[in-house]
């Protein structure tokens, strides 16, 4: 600590207010060796087990790179962007949050630095600092603390999850780990509690799990204070007794703290189950004097039963732009794989590259899809190729199911293929077209900056009667989560209706719509918001189990 940092304030100034009836828990999770190790699953995991134990939960994920948010980011560096009912666009992670657990997400529960530091800026301008030095400690640490106790208080927790991002010894994580360390000093060890997942390679050639990363990566853990009481050990072979001990021994925690997480072998919704096998939970609920009765996985075992061993296997083409990279559709496999739970059906998911189909004359690629869905999506690489997916679905009885950019697609190719409005195109990809049947929103064109901008979040769409889209989802109106900038232009609607696409919802104002359809072919129906986000195993989303439902008879159909 530097000499000016002494006139801090004493660690504890945002302590939570008292809660008599009961102490909030809080349980941070960190990770070790290298990244993508699947900490958010784990977090979740763990989040779903303790829900299940009839725990109040909620989760929270901190990312440590300056980015505002990971809106302005790349699919390709950062995954898919998870929108959340209030517009936040957030870490995939809250996507595990949501889709394991009950907990309520808004844009309290994802922190990056770029946030902390914005407001620690914004606080100094503002005289918040007057007189003082402002520095990493304290000024950026208490920051976060604010917001581990703003959530916990807003939530109303009994467990608070945070899942620091990026791995020990990165260093733009450590203001994030120094703040967690002195917070467990304001709350108490008693009710707080490290877990740190880590790898443990296997490494073939000596044909031995190897513990020596997960030894050093403990070791920069404690050389900033802080002694993880859990080791969650990611890894490909069993454990087994020796190297428990060894790591218990090593990292300094008890053998029952070394916790085994091996790929799974079919669903990453086993992994709660196999947290609980190896007693996780009640390791957690121990170790934080939470007494509870143990989890009841029934309704959980009962999904993965049917994910495991189904009756059914259909073939869906996602296809996209960001195809080689799995965590970019992240939502929309994990909702068709849903969309499977509910009809018996396995899905193989055939990753299509969109470029791949503008160069292939006899539409190999899509032959023997008994599906073909197009997700969300920018710019204009890959676009053509996407239309010609929307064609050969539409022309083929195949079907069809777009997501935002996957409607806008849909409208193009029916405008071009159907209305013979050849050079139809959306406005963000040919600014110059004669036909733009995708327009730019009317509130978006003064936005400038880039971040944040977009018409987001939960919106109300309502469903036109007798509609395919009415039916499955059985409501007069829903609502759905929104990432877009683009519309249908009103000024084809006319033409589009007479040649037989039915604008099945609308926006509550009745301007902007929501979803397309064409009654005349088995599935051909898209919507300018993202279902996906809502979708869990439990609960598949109705339109992914429709959707399912028709590859299954489109298969059947073909055979
Ligand atoms: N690029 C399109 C738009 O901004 C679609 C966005 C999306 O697919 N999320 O409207």
């Amino acid at each position: 600590m530097t000499e000016s940092s002494k006139d801090k304030s004493i660690p504890g100034k945002h302590s939570e207010p008292d809660t008599p009836a009961r102490k909030r828990k809080y349980i941070f999770v960190t990770g070790g060796v290298i990244s993508s190790l699947g900490k958010g699953i784990t977090a979740a995991g763990l989040g779903a087990l303790l829900e299940n134990r009839g725990l109040k939960v909620s989760l929270q994920k901190f990312d440590p790179y300056l980015n505002v948010d990971p809106g302005t980011m790349s699919p390709f560096q950062h995954g898919e962007v998870y929108v959340l009912d209030d517009g936040a666009e957030t870490d995939l992670d809250l996507g595990h949050y949501e889709r394991f657990t009950h907990t309520r997400l808004t844009r309290f529960n994802n922190l990056t630095s770029g946030q902390v530091y914005q407001k620690v800026l914004e606080n100094e301008r503002n005289g918040a600092y007057l007189g003082k030095t402002v520095q990493v400690i304290p000024h950026v640490t208490d920051e976060i603390q604010k917001r581990i106790y703003e959530l916990g208080n807003d939530s109303d927790c009994d467990v608070l999850i945070t899942e620091i991002g990026g791995t020990t010894g990165d260093i733009e994580g450590l203001p994030f780990l120094e703040a967690i360390r002195e917070l467990a000093l304001d709350v108490g060890w008693e009710n707080t509690l490290f877990l740190h997942v880590t790898y443990v390679p296997f490494i073939k050639a000596a044909g031995e799990l190897k513990t020596k990363p997960t030894q050093q990566s403990v070791a920069k853990l404690r050389e900033i204070g802080i002694a993880p009481q859990i080791i969650v050990c990611r890894c490909e072979q069993p454990l087994g007794k020796e190297l428990r001990k060894k790591i218990s021994v090593f990292c300094n925690v008890p053998y029952e703290a070394v916790i085994e997480e091996k790929d799974v072998e079919h669903t990453i919704y086993e992994v709660p189950l196999m947290l609980q096998r190896e007693r996780l939970d009640e390791l957690v609920c121990k170790s934080l004097d939470l007494k509870t009765e143990p989890a009841d996985m029934q309704d959980w075992q009962e999904t993965i039963r049917k994910l495991i061993a189904p009756q059914h296997r259909v073939r869906v083409g996602v296809v996209g732009k960001y195809i080689e990279l799995n965590d970019a559709y992240k939502s929309v496999y994990e909702a068709i794989i849903h969309g499977g739970v509910s009809n018996d059906c396995a899905v193989e998911i055939e990753k299509v590259e969109a470029e791949e189909i503008e160069k292939d004359e006899g539409e190999h690629t899509l032959r023997g899809l008994n599906g073909i869905l197009v997700p969300g999506g920018f710019g204009e690489r890959g676009i053509d190729g996407k239309v010609k997916a929307a064609q050969y679905a539409r022309e083929n009885n195949i079907p069809y199911f777009g997501l935002c950019l996957g409607m806008q697609i849909a409208v193009i190719e029916f405008a071009r293929n159907v209305l013979g409005l050849q050079k139809a195109n959306s406005l963000e990809f040919e600014p110059k077209t004669p036909d733009p049947v995708i327009a730019m929103m009317d509130d978006q064109r003064k936005v400038t900056k880039k971040g944040g901008t977009m018409r987001l979040g939960s919106q109300e769409c309502v469903l036109l009667k007798g509609s395919r889209a009415a039916e499955f989802y059985g409501a007069d109106s829903v609502r759905e989560r929104h990432r877009h900038r683009f519309e249908f232009n009103n000024e084809y609607k006319k033409n589009f209706e007479k040649a037989g696409m039915v604008f099945s919802g609308l926006s509550k104002d009745g301007k902007l719509v929501e979803m397309v359809e064409l009654p005349d072919h088995p599935f051909y129906l898209a919507c300018q918001f993202h279902p996906e986000f809502q979708s869990k195993p439990n609960s598949p989303h109705p339109l992914f189990s429709n959707f399912i439902r028709m590859c299954l008879e489109n298969k059947s159909a073909n055979h």
